[in-house]
């Protein structure tokens, strides 16, 4: 749909809201509406010149909330398995589960199906503390976690370890729970550690988190350990192109993005890092030259919603807020993180933008409008009524990931093929 026939469309669809007194057009189901092919109410008796009544248009909510059904879903970053790791009990029981409805955290069965959401990568955090000793060990705990949520519950959630698989579980209706990796610390310094988590099923691995580790400088730390990759993360991160897994930049330092740039030999994502744009000088997010590099070759962007990503003055107030621990915090909304996406388009195109939440790892920081996993019709709303089409909401949506996630497949296929 272009700019201009989607404001006569929400036009049409405000002119339909105010004139009618019958029941409000929300209540019509979505599939009835706006399509060409749906029947029209029998006309009123009348003059036969009377001008034949368009069909009720679609406003933009109507349209995200279908759309949101429609297409693929996916999110770059979502925290569930290390939210369920910390509700463990002694005895080894869960006491939480996201099958159902759950009134902590922002991610569960019903909360995604009502916010249209298909393919969460679950992140596989390992903290820093573990990175001298069992960060392995947690990382397959981690990973038994997610398992164990699709074993529980088969008819809803399903592991995805390659395109296909997404692409397939989408099919059935039911929720991939691809995994990610966040943290280079569980590779313990043994390269066939890359093989080993690929076997598990891991197809990212974020280099570092908030510490230098043995692979990667974080930008979160001031010690610049490596300036930028070690050699062990050089040859880590041309394992991961032989093994077949995405290499992800969220949280490592500039020096180490560069690194990876000059080694990787495919495209790469960022799972949850925002514009630097809009937060000036924090290193966390990524600067126009960097989203620029990545997506010469290829890459994606999947923007973070946390409130301090999004805006660089609510980040310095959150953060007083929290020395004074009174009033209330000021958090963004969604119309910030419409306006990363819509930064990243400016700069790159649709090509090279996506979604990556960081929903359950941001505490009680999360925009106006998008508080958990059931709003994502409420961004495409926004995303609507800037003009932006079905075709550039598909891309963003998972388009532009499952590209570089199929390229990342390629490549490896290709090096294990023989010569
Ligand atoms: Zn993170």
């Amino acid at each position: 749909m272009t700019r201009l026939s989607l404001l006569v469309a929400s036009a049409l669809g405000l002119l339909a809201a105010s004139c009618h007194s019958d029941p409000a057009p929300a209540s019509i189901p979505p599939q009835d509406q706006g399509s060409a092919t749906t029947p029209v109410a029998a006309p009123e008796p009348g003059p036969a010149e009377d001008p034949d009544p368009a069909p009720p248009a679609e406003t933009p909510a109507q349209m995200a909330e279908r759309l949101a059904h429609e297409i693929l879903i996916l999110d770059g970053h979502v925290d569930v398995p290390w939210r369920l790791h910390k509700a463990i009990e002694r005895d080894g029981s869960l006491t939480i589960d996201v099958a159902g409805p759950t009134t902590d955290g922002d991610f569960d069965y019903p909360r995604a199906k009502k916010g249209g959401l298909d393919a969460p990568f679950m992140s596989i955090y390992v903290s820093p503390d573990f990175e001298k000793r069992g960060a392995k060990r947690v990382a397959d705990e981690l990973i038994d976690l997610v398992e164990g949520i699709v074993a529980k519950a088969p008819d809803k959630f399903a592991l995805a370890k390659s395109v296909a698989d997404v692409e397939a579980n989408f099919a059935d209706g039911k929720i991939s729970l691809p995994m990610g990796m966040e943290n280079g610390a569980p590779i313990e310094r043994r390269l066939a550690n890359v093989a080993y988590f690929h076997e598990r099923g891991i197809r990212y691995i974020t280099l570092a988190h908030s510490k230098d580790n043995h692979i990667s400088d974080s930008s979160y730390d001031t010690r610049h350990t490596h300036h930028g990759l070690s050699r062990f993360g050089r040859k880590v991160v041309a394992e991961m192109n032989r093994v077949g897994i995405m290499i992800d930049v969220s949280h490592i330092s500039d020096e180490a993005f560069a690194d990876v740039m000059e080694v990787s030999k495919v495209p790469v994502i960022a799972s949850h890092s925002s514009c630097r744009h809009f937060t000036p000088g924090w290193e966390r997010n990524m600067s126009d030259e960097m989203i620029q590099r990545l997506a010469e070759a290829g890459g994606v962007i999947q923007i973070n919603f946390g409130s301090g990503f999004l805006d660089g003055d609510i980040r310095k107030a959150r953060d007083a807020f929290e020395e004074t621990d009174h009033g209330e915090a000021p958090r963004a909304t969604v119309e910030h993180v419409a306006d990363h996406i819509e930064h990243v388009i400016e700069l790159v195109g649709v090509e090279h933008v996506g979604l990556g939440s960081d929903f359950d790892g941001l505490g009680d920081s999360l925009p106006e409008g998008l508080r958990d996993v059931s709003a994502y019709p409420n961004l495409l709303r926004v995303l609507i009524e800037r003009g932006h089409t079905e075709q550039e909401l598909r891309q963003i949506c998972s388009g532009n990931v499952l590209r570089v996630w199929q390229a990342v497949e390629d490549y490896a296929a290709e090096a294990a093929a023989p010569k």
